[in-house]
């Protein structure tokens, strides 16, 4: 994976990722889109520079840099999610942080929560910025806002090899902490789709999952220790292998998302980097075929890296265009007719790594043991090149979403994760209520399992509608189908969020996972902690309805 360095490339104040960086649709994302869709208008972003945000409130001097320029403001008032973009993009922003704060290290952080409890300012920690869960902004209210930027508190701080232990500062991004274990030969193996900014904090804040999750893990089994800063105090957990002393307090860090304290330090679980990464496209029979074989198949004690599986829907959006813009498409199909492979094929992509031969190896087996479950018939393999496509664009798909509102196509993603027995049902429901979700519009539905368990999966599900030409019906739009969807997840008996975590628009939902108990001991932990609420004080724990805020 190549480093990229972050200080180097300014970011997009009202897209994905860089300035300057794009992603065009793809032609035949487009036609099938406007096949569904229909016409839309193009819609263009105002000029970042032109935007007028509410005047920062004066603070008081605190214990840390501090900035108040308009265009770190506007940086930082937002996640990435999608009606963070329409609001970006329109420049309509009902609220901004009053101002962004860089502390230097730990000690800075403790000094200027703290200092934002004594005076009652909202503090906002902030990694990399990604969140789509309204995580990050700075919504309207009373109390002044600090945006906490972790960008100063990073780097590889502690290396035991012999253990595969690193210790990283909380705002370690990405591709800085592969960079620093690279020269060691290692690597975490945690490639969540927003790597290149996303960073540990967040992660470990947000229980994230990386791309790879079926061979190293979610980061919740790759923390092995860190260290949380609250206005009551830091709690420092150590790594251990493993320890039976009272409840597992690093498991309430993670998954906090801000509410107990910064996370400042994690020490993760590395391992040795693989030489190679190879990923095969398959084509199997059936959606319901292509889940159970995916299930066996990751029982099989097989090593693989990777498995990621699409519905009828998205395996045709992905074969027609190339997985990203090669056009061998048309020959293939005919290949695949002649095969007997229908309009009800799937298309499973399954990663091995290691040495090359250990890879190739993974593969051979994977699709052996397949071949043995479905026929050979069952399973036709279309080799390595989409695969390659697939790695070498996976973080840079982010940018299609820019692209298609550029041409009034919203889009959005949602993800739940159930039982196997309940995977089915879960998928027919979440894509129902959002196929009927705007009466009058189509919602074209796509959907991939893409984190595989031995009990269960996570399902993936990419909705697009018509972009209105007023961005708060837009917002409007999307809330309504996040709110069907989320009913419709929850009633199916999936997890309100498998790894996007909870944030401000998922927080009502929250006691339908952990019933009242579960929100009232949050709720005394936050307390404690922080007595006057000052840490992200919409997030997790706050029962009002922000989607449209
Ligand atoms: C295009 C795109 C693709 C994505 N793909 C994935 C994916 O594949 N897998 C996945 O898991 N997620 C994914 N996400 C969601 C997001 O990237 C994750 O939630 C990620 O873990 C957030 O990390 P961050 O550093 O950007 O945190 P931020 O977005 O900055 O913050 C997220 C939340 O955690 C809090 N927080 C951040 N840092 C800290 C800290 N150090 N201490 C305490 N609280 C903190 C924030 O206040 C906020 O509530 C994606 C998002 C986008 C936009």
């Amino acid at each position: 994976v190549p480093p990229t360095a972050l200080s180097e490339r300014s970011l997009s104040a009202n897209g994905w990722g860089f300035a300057g960086t794009s992603f065009p649709p793809p032609a035949a994302l487009l036609s099938w889109l406007a096949e569904r869709l229909g016409a839309t208008a193009p819609r263009s972003a105002v000029d970042p520079t032109a935007v007028v945000l509410p005047a920062a409130r004066p603070l008081p001097e605190l214990p840390a840099a501090v900035s108040a320029e308009p265009m770190d403001r506007l940086l930082h008032a937002r996640g990435r999610g999608f009606s963070d973009l329409v609001r970006l993009r329109s420049g309509r922003l009902p609220a901004a942080p009053d101002a962004v704060a860089r502390p230097a290290d730990a000690g800075e952080v403790e000094a200027l929560i703290q200092a934002c409890s004594r005076h009652g300012l909202r503090a906002i920690p902030w990694g990399g910025g990604t969140s789509v869960t309204g995580g990050v902004n700075t919504l309207a209210g009373a109390a002044p806002a600090v945006v906490v930027d972790l960008a100063g508190v990073a780097g590889l701080r502690r290396l035991d090899a012999r253990a595969g232990l690193a210790t990283f500062g909380g705002g370690t991004t990405g591709p800085a902490l592969e960079a620093s274990l690279a020269p060691h030969g290692l690597t975490l193996g945690h490639f969540p789709q927003s790597w290149e900014l996303s960073t540990v904090g967040g992660w470990a804040a947000t229980r994230s999952s990386g791309q790879e999750s079926l061979a190293v893990g979610r980061i919740e089994e790759l923390v092995a220790g860190l260290e949380l800063v609250a206005p009551a105090g830091r709690l420092s957990l150590p790594a251990l292998p493993a320890s039976a002393a009272g409840p597992d307090l690093r498991r309430l860090a993670l998954g906090s998302e801000g509410r107990l304290g910064v996370i400042t330090e994690v020490t993760v679980r590395v391992r040795p980097r693989p030489a190679e990464r190879r990923i095969e496209a398959l084509l199997l029979p059936s959606w319901e075929a292509g889940q159970e074989a995916v299930r066996v198949l990751s029982r099989s004690g097989i090593d693989l890296q990777m498995l990621r599986l699409s519905d009828p829907a998205e395996s045709e959006v992905a074969l027609a265009t190339g997985l990203g813009g090669h056009s061998w498409e048309p020959l293939a199909r005919g290949w695949l007719r002649l095969r007997g492979v229908g309009s009800e094929a799937c298309l499973l992509l399954v990663g091995g790594a290691g040495s090359v031969v250990a890879a190739d190896e993974a593969l051979d087996d994977a699709r052996a043991f397949l071949r043995r479950q479905l026929g050979r018939g069952g399973v036709v393999s279309l080799g390595q090149r989409p695969g390659r496509r697939w790695l070498a664009d996976r973080f840079r798909h982010p940018y299609l979403r820019d692209g298609l509102l550029d041409r009034g196509i919203a889009t959005d993603t949602l993800e739940t994760a159930a039982p196997w027995s309940a995977l089915p049902g879960l998928w027919s429901a979440v894509r129902g209520a959002l196929v009927g979700g705007l009466p009058g519009e189509a919602v074209p539905v796509l959907c991939h399992v893409s984190h595989v368990y031995p009990d269960g999966a996570s399902l993936y599900f990419t909705f697009f509608f018509r972009a209105a030409a007023d961005p708060e019906e837009d917002i409007a739009r999307w809330a309504v189908l996040k709110r069907t969807a989320t009913e419709a997840l929850l009633a199916a008996g999936g997890t309100l969020s498998h790894h996007h975590g909870v944030g401000s628009w998922h927080a009502p939902w929250l006691h339908r996972e952990v019933g009242e108990a579960g929100l009232r001991i949050l709720r005394a932990a936050a307390r404690e902690v922080d007595p006057a609420g000052v840490l992200n004080p919409h997030v997790l724990l706050d029962p009002v309805d922000r989607l449209e805020e």
